[in-house]
């Protein structure tokens, strides 16, 4: 099957009990036993929810992989995957991250004796200094939130795999539409649901993929036992918004280049971060494990003084200024103030987050639109 049929169909049957197409909402905390113990696989709905089952075989493949876990956030699943250490082991993550699973990670875990370094991935032989015998999980996103920077995830699987560790990797900016890390080597996918595969910014929700049975049940005894699991309606919610992710990120993509490219001829500019030019430093990597190069795009203005930044993004009226990214509608943000805030100034400067940098989720509009508000903004 095909990506985009995959989005209609992967898991998804017509309701055996009535014949009805789309997956129903089991709004039911629980499930009758005929006797104890004798049941339909279902008894108890944190532990199991058909809607819910659904939407992890959806999800899990279009990532290419066997299992699919949903969870109530994309900070629950990387709760998840966090929990399957111990204390005393250790993580190397890459510098240049969602500034929530670096909180998670140094305020929450480093807490329980997990210990996290942080490093440049751009160079991934880099990676190799820092694994001692107590490392267990390598942790990366690609493309990186917010500086566009483009890992190159087969070269770290090679290490990862060479010295039997874990790879996880948060899929969120490019979904399985634009690459699918299992097939490049990874070991777990994570996904903030919440951004593109819902994709109408109305759900909160994450999610795991992965290919070992093995590491399938520890996680599934994490979720069960957590128990930080997403309730039916969102679950119903995110298949439907599945259905047009092949749409929509074909759209994003195209919208994102006319963007891209708008920018990088504007005065006003300095920089802009997307991996789709030619000049980016990662370009070459990014066309090899990419199918395209996506909607989020980053950029600085030569204009540094907070307050002229801040006029600017007030000006906004097709862009909504918010957090969190992936949706239909256009969003812009100011990570220094907004989704990175809780990473120090002095930690943010080291990967080049400015405080004139401003982010980009380009939606799906008419970009003719999306052109005249960015025009009549720094205007
Ligand atoms: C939003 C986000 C998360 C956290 O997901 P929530 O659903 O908000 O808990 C993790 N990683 C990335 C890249 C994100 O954008």
């Amino acid at each position: 099957m095909k990506f985009g049929t995959k989005c209609l169909h992967a898991g998804i049957k017509p309701d055996p009990s009535t014949g009805a197409i789309m997956t129903p909402i089991f709004q039911t905390s629980t499930y009758v036993q005929s006797s104890p113990g004798v049941h339909k696989g279902y008894e108890y709905a944190r532990t199991q929810n058909p809607t819910r089952s659904v939407l992890e075989a959806n999800i899990a493949a279009l990532e290419n992989g066997k299992f699919g876990l949903a969870f109530a956030s994309g900070l629950a699943a990387i709760d998840a995957i966090v929990k399957l250490l111990e204390p005393g082991d250790e993580v190397i993550s890459a510098n240049d991250l969602y500034g929530g699973t670096y909180r998670i990670f140094t305020k929450v875990f480093e807490k329980y004796g997990i210990k996290f370094h942080f490093r440049d991935f751009s160079d991934p032989n880099s990676i190799e200094e820092l694994i001692n015998n107590n490392t267990k999980l390598i942790w990366l996103e690609t493309p990186t939130n917010p500086m566009m920077n483009i890992i190159d995830i087969k070269k770290v699987a090679e290490i990862s795999r060479k010295r039997k560790l874990l790879l996880a990797v948060d899929n969120t900016f490019a979904t399985p539409f634009l690459q699918t890390p299992l097939d490049l080597g990874a070991d777990i996918v994570m996904h903030s649901v919440t951004k593109y595969l819902a994709g109408h910014s109305d759900v909160v929700m994450g999610a795991i993929v992965v290919n070992d049975p093995q590491l399938k049940e520890q996680l599934a005894f994490l979720q069960n036992s957590c128990g930080a699991v997403p309730g039916p309606q969102d679950c119903f919610l995110v298949l439907r918004g599945i259905k047009t992710l092949h749409l929509r990120m074909g759209r994003h993509c195209k919208n994102g280049e006319i963007v891209a490219n708008y920018l990088r001829n504007h005065h006003a500019v300095e920089k802009v971060f997307w991996p789709g030019f030619e000049d980016h430093p990662n370009h070459i990597v990014a066309r090899e494990q990419m199918s395209n190069y996506g909607g989020m795009i980053s950029f600085t203005l030569k204009e540094d003084d907070i307050k002229k930044v801040f006029g600017i993004l007030e000006k906004f009226k097709v862009f909504s200024l918010a957090e969190s990214l992936g949706g239909v509608e256009s969003l812009v943000g100011h990570p220094a103030s907004m989704t990175h805030a809780s990473i120090p100034k002095s930690e943010r400067e080291k990967v080049g987050l400015k405080d004139s940098l401003i982010r980009l989720s380009v939606g799906i509009e008419d970009a003719d639109d999306l052109i005249a508000d960015l025009d009549q903004a720094f205007g």
